[in-house]
């Protein structure tokens, strides 16, 4: 799959480094479907970070002046492989947090606390359900 973010663009490292102090841990652009930007293995929880432009923003995506259809069809592309990322993931369990890098860049706090709330809710959970678990089984 071709890489069609900037690899540790501003935005996301500013997120990165908040999530970091709040002590949480996770991977970056490991190899799963989409190769999100940020993942919690253990909460299963995938942070993609979409830049305004690649991904055809409606407020920042730069309208390119030639080569319209060229482009027109290169960001349908890149938003209908996000949709079908997302519908990968979730089908395979994962919480998955999308954010435009102008949210990030607006409020970088508010991004960052709510990727930590679902992480936090989403450990939990996973906790709870192992100490419910039967002894027997598996
Ligand atoms: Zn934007």
């Amino acid at each position: 799959m071709s890489r069609i973010r900037g690899k540790d663009t501003g935005p996301e490292l500013a997120v990165r480094k908040a999530l970091w102090a709040l002590r949480l841990r996770y991977r970056v652009h490991p190899a799963i479907a989409g190769r999100p930007d940020i993942v919690f293995a253990g909460a299963r929880v995938a942070v993609f970070i979409d830049g305004c432009f690649w991904h055809g923003c409606a407020l920042h995506g730069v309208k390119p002046k030639s080569n319209r259809e060229f482009w027109r069809t290169k960001f349908r592309k890149n938003q209908s492989r996000d949709r079908k990322v997302t519908r990968l993931l979730e089908a395979d369990g994962w919480a998955v947090l999308r954010y435009w890098e102008h949210d990030v860049k607006d409020d970088p706090l508010k991004v960052t606390s709510q990727i930590a709330k679902s992480v936090r809710a989403r450990t939990r959970r996973r906790y709870q359900a192992k100490d419910s678990a039967p002894l027997s089984g598996r």
